[in-house]
This record gives C-alpha cells, sequence and structure tokens, in this order.
C-alpha cells in the first residue's frame, strides 16, 4: 500500500473512532447509565427482577404499538401489553427461531425509527443467507455502556488503550507491511488477525508497547496463538486484562495467554441479536447481565443433555425488539452465590452452537460437551509439545484430521506423541491423522475454525 493510500485509511479510521466516541459517549446516556450500572449491580436478586420486570413491561409495550408482527401476533394469541404482571408471564410468547425471523422479515422492525436512523449488521454465518438486524442509535449507546462495566470488573479504566485481534480488517490477506491501525478516537490498536502468523509477532508486540497498550480484546484462538507464539520467542507483554469472545475458551489456552500477558483473562457472550449478555466476573464466574436481557435457560435432552439453551429477551434495541429469541448456543447453568458478592445468575460454560457435533460411522453421536472435552484434552496435553497451533477437523465420516503448525523442534517423535494423543481420544471406529501445515486456514472473519465457536459481531 503506497503512502497516499496508508495516510488516507488512516484518516478514515481516526475519523471514524472520532464519530464512534462522540455518538457513544458524548451524546447519549453514557454517563447517567453508567452510574446506574454501577449501583445495579450490587443490587439483591429481587430488586434485580423488579427492574426487570419494569424493563420487559416497557419493550412489551413498545412491540406491541410500533411492530407489526408483535402486535399481529398478540392480537391473535388474544393478550396485550398489561397482561404481563410478573416475569413468568413472558411465557405467553411462544420461542422465536432464527427461521420465524428470516420468513417474517421486516415485520420485525419497528415503524417509530427512520430506516435512515438505524444501523443495519448481517449475521447468518455460515449456516445460509444472512439476516439483516437492525439497531437504533440508542440502543447502541446502551450496549456500549454494558461493554464498559465488563471493562471495569476486568480493571481496564476508561481511557485505557486496548489492543484488538478480532472481526476488523485493517488490510487485504496478501497485502503486507504494516499491518495494523490505530484509531485515536477510541484508543484502539487493530492488529490484522487474518494474518497472525510467526512473522508478524515481533510487529504485533511492538505495535503494543509503542502505543501502550494496557489491554488485549481477542479471539481467544489468536490471543492463545500470540501468546504461544511470544513465548517461544522469549517475549512476554504484562497486560491489564485479556477479554475473550465469540469461541470456547478452552482452560489450556487461557493459561497460556495468562502466562504472556501476566493477568487475567476475562472472556464474554454476546449475541448480535442484542438479547444476552454474559461475561466473567473477578473471581472468574460466568455471569448473565440482568439488566441487558430476560435470558431463559431451557434444558435440552439427547446428545447434549446437561446442557440448555439460550432463550432471551433484549430490553434496549427497540428498532427491533426480539422476545423469547432462541440464539441456538448452548451453556451449561451454575447455582450457587459467587464471591464477588453479585446477585446476577451464574453459568458453568459456554458450550457454543447446538448444531455442533460428530457423528460416527456406527451412527454415535458426540455433542457439543464431549467433543468440548476431547478438544481441551487434546489441546492441553498438546500445548507442552512444540505446536503453535491446531486444529481438528472431521473430514469423513470415518476419519478425523487434526492440522498443525509445528515448531523448529517438532519432529518424527512429536509426530508419533500426536498420533498417539488422537487415537487416545478420538473413538477407536475412526481413523485419524495427523497433518502438518504452514499456515491456518482462516475463514474470512478472520476466525479460525473449529468445532466449538458461535457467532458474535
Ligand atoms: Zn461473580
Amino acid at each position: 500500500m503506497g503512502a497516499v493510500a496508508t495516510l488516507k485509511r488512516d484518516l478514515q479510521v481516526n475519523w471514524k473512532g472520532f464519530y464512534t466516541r462522540i455518538l457513544k459517549r458524548h451524546i447519549g446516556p453514557f454517563n447517567q447509565r453508567q452510574r446506574w450500572l454501577s449501583q445495579t449491580q450490587y443490587f439483591g436478586a429481587d430488586e434485580l427482577k423488579s427492574i426487570q420486570l419494569e424493563l420487559l413491561q416497557t419493550i412489551v409495550r413498545h412491540a406491541y404499538e410500533t411492530v407489526p408482527y408483535y402486535r399481529d401476533y398478540m392480537k391473535r394469541e388474544g393478550f396485550g401489553p398489561e397482561d404481563i404482571q410478573r416475569l413468568e408471564d413472558i411465557r405467553r410468547f411462544a420461542i422465536l427461531t432464527k427461521q420465524d425471523l428470516k420468513e417474517a422479515g421486516s415485520a420485525f422492525v419497528s415503524t417509530r425509527f427512520n430506516p435512515r436512523f438505524m444501523r443495519t449488521v448481517h449475521t447468518g454465518g455460515t449456516t445460509g443467507t444472512p439476516l439483516p438486524l437492525r439497531r437504533d442509535l440508542r440502543s447502541i449507546q446502551h450496549e456500549h455502556c454494558f461493554v464498559r462495566r465488563q471493562f471495569d470488573w476486568a480493571g481496564v479504566d476508561l481511557d485505557d488503550r486496548c489492543a484488538l485481534l478480532t472481526w476488523r480488517r485493517v488490510a487485504g490477506a496478501n497485502e503486507h507491511g504494516r499491518l495494523y491501525l490505530y484509531d485515536a478516537g477510541m484508543r484502539e490498536l487493530h492488529l490484522s488477525t487474518i494474518h497472525l502468523s510467526l512473522e508478524v509477532v515481533d510487529m504485533y508486540v511492538d505495535a503494543m508497547r509503542r502505543y501502550e497498550v494496557r489491554a488485549l480484546q481477542a479471539y481467544p484462538s489468536a490471543a492463545y496463538f500470540l501468546a504461544k507464539a511470544m513465548l517461544a520467542k522469549g517475549l512476554r507483554l504484562p497486560l491489564k486484562a485479556v477479554l475473550t469472545t465469540s469461541e470456547t475458551l478452552i482452560a489450556a489456552h487461557k493459561q497460556v495467554i495468562e502466562e504472556a500477558f501476566d493477568c487475567r483473562v476475562f472472556d464474554y457472550y454476546g449475541s448480535a441479536e442484542r438479547v444476552c449478555y454474559i461475561h466473567t466476573c473477578e473471581e472468574g464466574s460466568y455471569h448473565i447481565v440482568p439488566e441487558y436481557g430476560l435470558t431463559e435457560l431451557l434444558a435440552v435432552d439427547g446428545p447434549n443433555e446437561g446442557c440448555c439453551r439460550i432463550v432471551a429477551t433484549g430490553f434496549w434495541n427497540m428498532a427491533m425488539p426480539l422476545i423469547r429469541y432462541d440464539i441456538g448456543d448452548l451453556v451449561v447453568p451454575r447455582s450457587g452465590i459467587c464471591a464477588c458478592g453479585r446477585s446476577f445468575p451464574m453459568i458453568e460454560r459456554i458450550i457454543g452452537r447446538e448444531g455442533t457435533y460428530i457423528r460416527t460411522p456406527s451412527g454415535r453421536i458426540l455433542g457439543a460437551m464431549a467433543i468440548e472435552y476431547i478438544l481441551a484434552r487434546v489441546l492441553y496435553a498438546m500445548y507442552k509439545m512444540p505446536i503453535l497451533e491446531a486444529q481438528i477437523i472431521q473430514e469423513r465420516d470415518d476419519l478425523v484430521a487434526l492440522e498443525y503448525v509445528g515448531l523448529s523442534e517438532f519432529n518424527a517423535e512429536s509426530e508419533r506423541q500426536l498420533l498417539k494423543l488422537l487415537r487416545d481420544e478420538i473413538p477407536s471406529e475412526m481413523q485419524v491423522c495427523v497433518r502438518r501445515i504452514e499456515k491456518m486456514k482462516q475463514t474470512t472473519a478472520g476466525k479460525y475454525l473449529s468445532f466449538a465457536c458461535y457467532e458474535h459481531h
């Protein structure tokens, strides 16, 4: 990229960054909502429920008055907003699926907003046609307040610079040169995820040092890659926190990330539909954020027995309210009270997509949890080996392949160990193979393919 094009790109990034900063922090409810959230986080369970009921009644009334789909639905089913008197009354609504949303399309969009003042994002990922989702500007401002409270919990201050290894496109896949962008408005250093390789590690770490970055926000696989490569080169970079999202965070990866950055990893889960928000606290527990939406955890049976699917109602996106939306992700619930002192409900783990499974030649199905365990064990054993990263792919009904990027010490003995490891973990009716590759295959969004990943934009 030439000097003029680089300058133009930098100007665009900064202009957009300052605009975003003004939108999110200066012209909206930021200060007021932040104060509210700093108080409500220590409310007891009953107080939180009454906040939820009030927000639920507001969104249901708004949906009834301005959203064609809900007005028709409630009239057909014979109830109105005044019938929502308790949180349990939400069950008067049927569960909404991605398919319903695709079929009804614009009938879910509130007539109160001018389309010019709404933002549209597309989701749907790898599973078919993209789904347009609308957001009003105020909901974007509220979202930022919830994100900021999560950063507070992680000990990251409002003005701390943050590096990001996520979805942002920094340069084309075949471009070289400077593979990061600094956005002075939001104080964010965007590192290119799709270019992440051993060759760029020094450049990324140098940039993070130069910009005095205090936190890293990344896909777990990307943060792990960077951390592992840094440790292999003898590099460390102390940060306040690493925040991960969008893929299942594996304990073995978390350990390596914490070592390289000498801080704790905070993991979070959000949905592009803006209905549910879950993140870890200082004690490492995953909490469902109750002021964000009403999250129902519904038990599933079959291969994923023991898990619950997330069905959620968002409180803040008035442009496209979704009531009892089935996100399609699985979690394992957890009971008890957290030592952090908050009464927010907890979950044990985020599993990810419900459709994730392996079917063996004999028809045996391994569900998301089983695969997660296999992956966790294989990856845990592998992180002691001279391997930079790896992914496991079911290539045929009877064949599982492990592709890996080896460090220079990787030899024939390591390969034998790796095969043994796979044979120890994968059902014996399946064949296994290992394949050394130079670079991981990536999706266009820069996320590594793995069994357990979910979408978040
Ligand atoms: Zn907690």
